[in-house]
């Protein structure tokens, strides 16, 4: 471990990937290191901050850094190429600087944890003289396939299947991270996905959004690799183990949340009878095709059971014509909503996810059954675990043509909504529920995981 020689308590510096789904889990983890009386910054980037002007929740302060891309963020880049090159150049100063600001303060920053897809933020640390903790927002089956591949003890392309490797579930083409499974797809996102691993073994700690319990094979497999400490699930304390009374979201919606919307969502919601309403929603960043969308549209209308579906703004014009108007009486149609207060409403019976991972955690630790429909990256791996592994539901089967059709999503929805497979399915939810909670209270893995965290960066 590097030493920068201070004496000082630890101060750690948290820099997540700048995406809702990752800029999440690294909140949640700093608010359990400040739980822990650890002092924490968080550094997001120019453009979120002076659009959102986000507040300090009174525990973990905030700093900026530049991406390059203070004016217009991700879409003013243009490609993924580009934001990630600019990104690595500029953020590497603007993050060194932040570091170098510290020194000579009272709270010197002496831990920078740092998203894995940013793995050049581990050379800043070195040349700062602080330690790293590479953070990974995936889960520990998708970074251990990233892991072989980038290690060449996985050859692309695969031909051979299922993949078979000691400690994974068997895994079909369609199980696999989607930048291993159609390459060329998004080739500058499975650079991206692979270079995480270039300088794993010179970090200090690998820190995982998983718990042991979820995942023991392949994070025993992986623990034998690099210094992996499961952390997680990374869900606010208030829907877990309620230990830390200010935690109680995440804090930061990157997308316009109106109160009055969540009010009218949670009213709407009460009105209903227990476990009776559909949850439907693909995250921060899928786009679903028109014809997937219609299908999809078209299965909700169809089904027997009320649905509340997150439609973001740029996704809205996709619905067909009069849809909103023609379901009123069964379906509400938001553009976000406050995602952990509507899973843990007792109102919803399944949760018909892009199985994201934060999604799917927090799905789990709320013990809510879903349907999974993975569109892209991690999301089929996912929900293999979903469907194969800890069978708290079931995933969509995709039509010759790529589209998912609306009987087999009606299908799906009767399999986790109704009858004994919906008991089965209810049964496993609360099971791993009670497994990951236990993870973050008092003595659980996570829990002393995060305590081992705290006590090496402390000695250091
Ligand atoms: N989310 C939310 N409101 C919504 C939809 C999503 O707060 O209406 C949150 C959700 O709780 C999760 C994150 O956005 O924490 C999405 O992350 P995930 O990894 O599931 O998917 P991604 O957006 O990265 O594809």
């Amino acid at each position: 471990m590097s030493q920068n020689n201070n004496t000082s308590s630890p101060h750690v510096l948290a820099l997540p990937y700048p995406s809702q789904g990752h800029i999440n889990p690294m909140i949640q983890f700093c608010r359990r290191l400040s739980s822990k009386g650890v002092k924490v910054s968080l550094a997001l980037t120019n453009f979120i901050s002076n659009t959102l002007k986000p507040r300090s929740d009174g525990h973990v302060s905030l700093v900026t850094i530049s991406d390059g891309y203070d004016e217009g963020g991700f879409t003013e880049a243009g490609s993924v190429d580009t934001y990630l090159d600019r990104l690595k150049t500029i953020g590497s100063s603007s993050l060194g600087q932040v570091i170098e600001d510290h020194v000579g303060t009272s709270h010197p920053i002496t831990c920078l944890v740092y998203d894995a897809f940013l793995p050049w933020a581990l050379d800043i640390a070195r040349v700062k003289g602080v330690c790293g903790a590479a953070f990974f927002t995936q889960a520990c089956l998708v970074n251990y396939v990233y892991y072989l591949v980038y290690h060449k003890r996985l050859d692309l392309p695969i031909v051979k299947t299922p993949v078979e490797i000691r400690g994974l579930p068997l895994l079909e083409m369609r199980d696999l991270p989607s930048f291993v499974d159609s390459l060329g797809s998004y080739p500058g996102y499975l650079k991206l996905v692979l270079e995480q691993n270039c300088n794993l073994d010179k970090a200090d700690f690998v820190l995982v959004n998983t718990c042991y319990e979820l995942e023991k094979e392949v994070t025993d497999a992986m623990s034998k690799e690099c210094p992996l400490l499961t952390i997680g699930p990374t869900v606010p304390s208030f829907y877990l183990d309620k230990r830390i009374d200010f935690d109680k979201d995440y804090g930061l919606n990157l997308y316009h949340i109106d109160a009055n919307h969540t009010t009218a969502c949670i009213t709407w919601l009460n009105s209903k009878p227990p476990r009776s309403v559909v949850y439907v929603s693909f995250g921060s960043m899928a786009c679903l095709p028109v014809e997937q969308m219609e299908e999809l549209a078209l299965g909700l209308k169809q089904s027997a059971f009320d649905f509340l579906w997150v439609v973001r703004q740029c996704e809205m014009d996709k619905l067909p014509m009069g849809f909103i108007d023609e379901v009123v009486n069964k379906g509400l149609i938001v553009t976000w909503t406050e995602q952990l207060e509507v899973l843990a409403n007792e109102s919803i019976g399944c949760f018909f996810t892009h199985c994201g991972w934060n999604s799917t955690l927090e799905a789990l630790a709320l013990g809510v059954p879903m349907v999974g429909m993975p569109q892209w990256t991690d999301q089929p791996t996912d929900a293999k675990l979903v469907e194969d592994v800890w069978k708290v539901g079931v995933r969509v089967k995709v039509g010759e043509n790529g589209v998912v059709k609306r009987e087999e999503i009606v299908k799906c929805i009767i399999e986790v909504m109704e009858g004994d497979t919906r008991l089965n399915f209810a049964e496993n939810a609360k099971y791993w529920k009670d497994l990951a909670r236990n993870a973050v209270c008092e003595d659980g893995s996570s829990d002393k995981n995060i305590n081992q965290f705290v006590s090496k960066i402390s000695s250091s």
